[in-house]
């Protein structure tokens, strides 16, 4: 047997970065992780980057970057977050490419439509963009031009191949369900084809309207299908024979939403890092293979006709990104989905008055404003710095008209934005995804406002009423964007606010999308803060009256300031209750504990005093835990306290328990002896934080010199020894 078989993983999360901080915020939900993205990085994109393969005894004998033998697509919003927040799995996503190009001399990687939007839904403009921000982005990650694209939700029509086509993309995966019908290549004759007839072992061509052509990639649905509902990953032998069986002397090409492994599916990574060693061992012959390499081995001998706006997700074809069709996932089957049509017509409404009041106004600051546009792709990517952009489009160099101009291609960034499929792909209206779509619909109409633009809000929130939630509590979109969007707006104030506390208490000097400088003032003036974005070019100035000595720089004690702390908007309250969590110099921090001692002593004799007590330990309580975690003398009382209203808030938790892997992953990386690391592992256990030993053995393994006895045991590898 020597067949060849291509996994491809479609890694996405629904675009969760706030459009002001550009920073995912914290999400209840997804506790005890911070955030959606956080836990399924650690459920899935973390673990696949070094996937352990087990022997016979339980013990680690290999660790594997899985990306380096599959065919993958992450998409711009998922991977800046990564470069951000999770560095290490960024870099081996990256170094998998690189590798895999030099192994076969084509990369793993595939790009995927920059805001995963659903391309025959969107205007022909709106189209080009997707594509060709998705373009930029993938140069600037990968160094190199991408030779497919994933389309969101694999939606096509003829227009959207038509459009990859003329970018200089060579292929696409669908589902079998979207070819028509087939021919030979040379000659006419087409026979009508049904999904399960549809011979999937070799790629096919599109001949399009315009002369040029693309290929396309049917996935083998029955591999999919096992993977997806019959629980296959939980078996890497199973998973092996009938990846070897479906392939036979051929290829197959699964695809497979990239969550499965680890996410859906626990350790479903793991049955992918088995097949990946069964495949280097050379069994039966069985290669793994990417896209590129299968285009060049299995070049398309048929061409094919595909069914026009058709997608991998609804039945219906494009019905589910537009109405009630009765495809929803989410949990309630017997929900209504009629929000969804009112939902794209607010959107549609905003998208029209921004688009012409772009036309119209825009030339006034941007020479051709189009393609302009276009270009901007390449500074979000970072491939173009931003005054040599303005240079090249702006009309005038002044401060005033480059604001403007900023301002008019952010408005149509976060427009477009609010279109991501998610939206609409679950059950109800009153839920994270269509709630952050129409959070970026209200920065666009803010931008759109800033710069002279028409007040569309009151059409915008008429046609929202028409979208019911299912949830009678919820009521329709206009009671949401007043009770859950509205609020999100961050003024100016409440930045610089959130920029202090992050900086003087967390280390943190800025956020990726805004920076905030402090400027101390006179004996008697205020402090000021200056607000940058730095991607609009904004600035503005702000009384930072929230100052003060002490104790009172958290923002979170004394009646004054719990006043302004509540008058945050949720989601930054609980970013604040997060950084507080760390380091104030250390004098001061003697203060603060024994303030704490005195609060608890006091609160201890006056029971009634016990919720006002918790009050004002929230804010003290994540530091004092991380202080006597790090050996610092806190007082038992005072620590058993303050441990219990940490673990009574999971976002708190998850903050503390991370910044304690951090210490001990610098600690292992700076070569720190054993025993003090051992006894932050000791104190974190006292405290109910147990840190999670998955990187740190991994990090132990790579070491590989056979580093202390005491930690490996703790990390559960027997003797350095075993390690290998
Ligand atoms: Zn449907």
């Amino acid at each position: 047997m020597s067949g060849s078989v291509c996994i491809h993983g479609h890694f996405y999360q629904p675009p969760r970065q706030d459009p002001w901080l550009e920073e995912v915020l914290p999400e209840a939900s997804a506790a005890p992780f911070l955030n959606w993205n956080e836990r399924i990085a650690r459920e899935c994109y973390y673990p696949l980057a070094f996937a352990r393969i087990l022997d016979g005894e339980g013990r680690i004998r290999e660790i594997i970057n899985c990306y380096e033998w599959i065919n993958f697509n992450f998409g711009p919003t998922l991977l800046s977050w990564m470069e951000q927040h999770l560095p290490r799995t960024y870099a081996r996503i990256l170094e998998a490419d690189r590798i895999s190009r030099e192994r076969t001399g084509h990369g793993n990687a595939m790009a995927q439509v920059y805001h995963h939007t659903i391309l025959p839904l969107d205007s022909p403009r709106e189209r080009i963009l997707e594509i060709r921000w998705s373009i930029h982005d993938f140069k600037a990650r990968f160094g190199r031009r991408p030779e497919g694209m994933w389309l969101a939700e694999t939606a096509v029509d003829v227009p959207t191949l038509e459009d990859l086509a003329a970018e200089g993309i060579k292929y696409t995966i669908l589902s079998p369900a979207q070819a028509k019908a087939v021919s030979p290549l040379e000659k006419d004759r087409w026979e009508s084809v049904s999904s399960p007839d549809l011979d999937v072992g070799r790629p096919y061509k599109v001949f399009l309207p315009s002369g040029k052509t693309i290929c396309v990639f049917f996935f083998h649905a029955g591999l999919a299908t096992s993977v997806a509902f019959d629980g296959l990953l939980g078996d890497g032998e199973a998973f092996w024979q009938k990846l070897a069986r479906e392939a036979g002397e051929g290829m197959a090409l699964v695809a497979t939403d990239g969550e499965s492994y680890g996410h859906h599916f626990k350790f479903g990574e793991m049955a992918l890092a088995y097949v990946i060693d069964q495949v280097g061992k050379n069994r039966q012959g069985l290669t793994l293979k990417n896209a590129g390499q299968l285009l060049d081995e299995f070049p398309p001998k048929r061409k094919v006709e595909i069914r026009e706006n058709s997608s991998w997700s609804c039945a219906h074809g494009l019905k589910r990104w537009q109405e009630h069709c009765g495809c929803a996932d989410g949990g309630h089957p017997e929900w209504k989905q009629h929000w969804r049509k009112p939902l794209r017509r607010a959107l549609n409404y905003l998208k029209y008055y921004a688009d012409e009041h772009f036309s119209r106004k825009a030339p006034e600051v941007i020479s051709q404003p189009q393609n302009a546009l276009a270009e901007y792709g390449r500074v979000l990517a970072g491939l173009q710095p931003r005054d040599e952009f303005a240079s090249s489009w702006f009309v005038s160099p002044g401060e005033k008209e480059s604001v403007r101009a900023w301002s008019f291609l952010e408005m149509q960034r976060h427009c477009l934005a609010a279109f991501a499929s998610c939206a609409w792909f679950f059950d109800d209206l009153y839920r994270l995804e269509p709630m952050n779509a129409l959070t970026c619909a209200l920065r666009g109409m803010q931008l759109l406002e800033e710069t002279g633009g028409s007040f569309v809000r009151e059409g915008f929130l008429q046609l929202m009423e028409d979208a019911e939630s299912n949830r009678s509590e919820a009521g329709n979109g206009r009671s949401i964007w007043a009770a859950e969007i509205e609020p999100r707006r961050i003024s100016s104030r409440q930045l610089a606010f959130t920029g202090f506390v992050a900086e003087r208490v967390h280390g943190r000097k800025e956020f990726p999308g805004v920076r905030i400088r402090m400027h101390a003032g006179k004996d008697t003036e205020c402090p000021r803060a200056e607000v940058i974005w730095e991607r609009t070019g904004v600035r503005e100035w702000v009384i930072a009256e929230f100052t003060g000595g002490g104790l009172d720089e958290c923002g979170l004690l004394g009646d004054a300031r719990e006043v302004r702390f509540n008058h945050l908007p949720p989601r930054l309250r609980s970013l604040v209750a997060c950084w507080s969590a760390s380091n104030l110099a250390r004098k001061q921090w003697a203060d603060v504990v024994q303030a704490a001692a005195e609060l608890v002593r006091t609160g201890l004799y006056t029971e009634p005093g016990q919720k006002e007590l918790v009050r004002a330990m929230r804010g003290l309580a994540p530091g004092l835990v991380w202080s006597r975690i790090q050996g610092e003398p806190v007082p038992d009382r005072v620590f058993d306290f303050a441990r219990r209203i940490v673990l009574a808030n999971p976002l708190v938790a998850e903050t503390v328990r991370e910044k304690i892997q951090e210490r001990l992953l610098q600690g292992l990386s700076a070569g720190e002896k054993d025993d003090v690391l051992m006894r932050i592992i000791t104190r974190s256990e006292e405290a109910g934080l147990a840190p999670d030993m998955f990187e740190i053995r991994n990090l132990i393994w790579e070491d590989g010199d056979g580093r202390g006895g005491e930690l490996l045991l703790k990390a559960g590898i027997a003797s350095s020894a075993g390690v290998r």
